[in-house]
């Protein structure tokens, strides 16, 4: 699989420690669904390989990721489903919800459930979609250059499509994160409990490392028993209920979109709004 990815690379940089690089800089690394579907890919190999104890999620060039690529050439249709959604040729809301629930819901609580530890490695801008793949990830280190934003409330729907701001920023922040568009600082975030470390930006790498390897030394079970009772103790207080809930809105808000603007799936003058505000 790995030598047939064109947007992903997957490296063991420590004997314990499996790597995956977001590897579309001339892009930001936007994400389309084939850069996806081989995350996907990859996170099944660094699971499924009994060498690996920690998995390190990381991004080349500048920025972490500029969020989804819409314009990408790719279609689910030639890509391997993961969940048992279907029905995505379907007309209306149905085929775009399915899709959508497949490819970014249904992915990002995989990746959040896998029983390793995870660690994102975080520098430059994270921005909508991009918060999609740092936030399902259980730990995460930033560069001090580090900025998250979800400014998509232009674009007139309530936030990305994996809605769990409020329980990795906090209610107040998610909030201000939401209505204002602004983007949040490294250290803000660090504040906030968004993130776990914020170090200078050519430290990001040993830094990360460093943690992984600690951790990787640690008993796996041990390690796979909290990670599910942390993650158990955030459904009891409703997360994945949460996250249906902001899912039915966000596709309101994309049906209103296509009735109002011509088969938009999104306001177009927020597109607009966002260039503005950068
Ligand atoms: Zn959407």
């Amino acid at each position: 699989m790995a030598d047939t990815w064109t947007r992903v690379r997957y490296d063991q940089p420590l004997p314990a420690v499996a790597r995956i690089t977001l590897a579309r800089s001339e892009a930001a690394n936007a994400q389309d669904y084939t850069m996806l579907s081989e995350l996907n890919e990859a996170f099944d190999a660094a699971a499924q390989d009994e060498t690996v104890r920690v998995i390190v999620l990381a991004a080349d060039g500048n920025h972490f990721s500029s969020g989804h690529d819409l314009r990408g050439p790719s279609s689910i249709d030639d890509l391997p489903t993961i969940g048992t959604q279907c029905h995505f040729g379907a007309g209306g809301a149905e085929g775009y919800m399915a899709k959508e629930a497949e490819m970014y819901v249904g992915l990002c609580w995989r990746w959040r459930n896998i029983p390793k530890p995870t660690i994102a490695s975080v520098q430059g801008k994270v921005i909508a979609g991009g918060l999609m793949l740092v936030w399902p990830m259980d730990l995460i280190v930033c560069s001090d250059d580090a900025s998250f934003s979800d400014p998509v409330v232009a674009f007139g729907v309530n936030g990305h499509e994996y809605f769990v701001h409020p329980y990795e920023a906090g209610a107040r922040l998610a909030k201000d994160m939401l209505f204002t568009g602004r983007s949040i600082g490294a250290e803000e975030a660090l504040q906030h409990g968004m993130v776990n470390r914020v170090v200078p930006r050519d430290q990001l790498e040993s830094a990360t490392l460093d943690l992984a390897e600690h951790i990787s030394k640690r008993p796996m079970f041990g390690l796979t028993l909290a990670k599910q009772s942390v993650n158990n103790s955030l459904e009891a207080m409703g997360m994945y209920t949460s996250i249906q809930s902001a899912f039915g809105l966000h596709h309101v808000g994309h049906s209103h979109n296509r009735l109002m603007f011509d088969d938009s799936l999104v306001d177009p003058a927020g597109i607009q709004v966002i260039r503005d505000e950068a």
